[in-house]
């Protein structure tokens, strides 16, 4: 039966090259691979800029028209900063820094704005921008402080000085409603602001978990082969000595003592097994019975005396489980993962060489 591929439609390819483009745009000068608050920390600068571009520079523009020149200067060297910080972050990735030039300029704009009372006094509307860029870009603590820095200012604008309110012949009930209608714009923002970093810190703390119990295994509490290949994987180091053991004739202690005497005596040899790795090293329950050992930083004739040292050790100890008392073997696999030899090709390797000490009779290290 042939199989029917359905070719991709032109117009969807290009409506990915568009979204692909839009959200390189939107993440640029972002380092973390996985979502984090820096993540949205940018994404809020990089959008920010973006609309802080698309409306000040044409509101620049409107009050130059207007004769406003210092207004008009002030938006469209606003705008042209905003430009900046975006080719900024993108070069950098310093999105303090970057979070900072949206922030201050806006909040030094704000206040001029409501002063001047903006175009035929409308300044003051845009006030309301401010809690949520400020709670987003500095979080719970600093935003709010600087939120409080803020009203102050805004109360001293109002209040204090010799704005332009008057002059555009606003009942002066509305100072005392724009200013609580800020207030209460502020305590809103903080409470979503509070809810979404509550729900963040559960989420990093449950991924925190989930990668423990995906990574480690819950009996003998060594990385279990996911884990163990993913240190492996991504350690600066590509010269390990790697180590597989297995338990001789396991099958019998489960047939003679009992399952639960089995999970205990594992559980012991993984703290022997523990106990004997030199720093640096890595441990790892592999498989049931089966223990991965890496490591480096030593000769193959240093990792072979560790093998031997341990199956020693084990091959001495004497296991007790509810009054039980009974005694284990290991067989040892060694291989040597290089510039030559890759990960999967010295596992390979290891494993038919620990099968070669069991073929010669167990509780013995094969190197070759
Ligand atoms: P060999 O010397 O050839 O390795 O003999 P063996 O009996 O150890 O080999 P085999 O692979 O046939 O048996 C391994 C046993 O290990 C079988 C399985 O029931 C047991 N086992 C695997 N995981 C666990 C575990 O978590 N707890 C216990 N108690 N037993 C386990
Ligand atoms: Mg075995
Ligand atoms: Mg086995």
């Amino acid at each position: 039966m042939t199989k029917h591929v359905r070719k991709p439609k032109l117009d969807n390819i290009e409506k990915n090259k568009t979204k692909t483009s839009w959200l390189t745009y939107i993440y640029v000068g972002n380092t973390d691979g996985v979502f984090s608050e820096n993540i949205r920390r940018v994404f809020i600068i990089n959008l920010f800029t973006s609309v802080g571009v698309l409306f000040t520079f044409p509101l620049g523009i409107e009050s130059l028209i207007e004769g406003k020149v210092v207004l008009g200067a002030a938006l469209i060297l606003i705008a042209f900063l905003y430009a900046t910080n975006h080719i900024y972050l993108r070069y950098t990735h310093n999105h303090a820094l970057s979070g900072n030039f949206v922030i201050y300029p806006l909040y030094a704009l704000m206040i001029y704005l409501v002063y001047t009372g903006g175009v035929k006094g409308t300044g003051h509307v845009w006030i309301f921008c401010i809690p949520a860029v400020s709670l987003f870009l500095h979080g719970m603590k600093r935003g709010l402080v600087e939120l409080s820095f803020f009203t102050f200012a805004l109360i001293i604008t109002m209040f204090f000085t010799d704005s332009h309110f008057a002059e555009f012949g606003y009942d002066p009930v509305l100072k005392t409603r724009i200013l609580f209608s800020f207030v209460v714009v502020v305590f809103l923002s903080g409470i979503y602001e509070y809810s979404m970093s509550r729900f963040n810190q559960e989420l990093k703390e449950t991924s925190a978990k989930l990668k423990l119990v995906a990574y480690i295994d819950a009996l003998t509490e060594l990385l279990n082969r996911r884990g163990m290949l993913q240190r492996l994987e991504t350690s600066s180091y590509h010269n390990f000595h790697l180590l597989l053991a297995d338990v001789d004739f396991f099958k019998r202690i489960n047939d003679g003592y009992g399952h639960d005497a089995g999970d205990y005596a594992l559980s012991q040899l993984a703290k022997i097994i523990q106990m004997s790795i030199p720093e640096g090293g890595l441990a790892s329950r592999w498989g049931g019975e089966e223990f991965l050992i890496a490591v480096c930083d030593c000769s193959e004739s240093e990792a072979f005396a560790l093998a031997e040292s341990i199956r020693k050790d084990v091959e001495n100890y004497e296991f007790e489980y509810l009054d039980q008392k009974f005694r284990m073997t290991l067989s040892f696999g060694m291989a040597t993962m290089n510039e030559s030899t890759s990960l999967r090709e010295a596992i390979t390797l290891a494993d038919s060489r620990l099968y070669g000490a069991k073929r010669a009779g167990r509780n013995r290290t094969r190197k070759n």
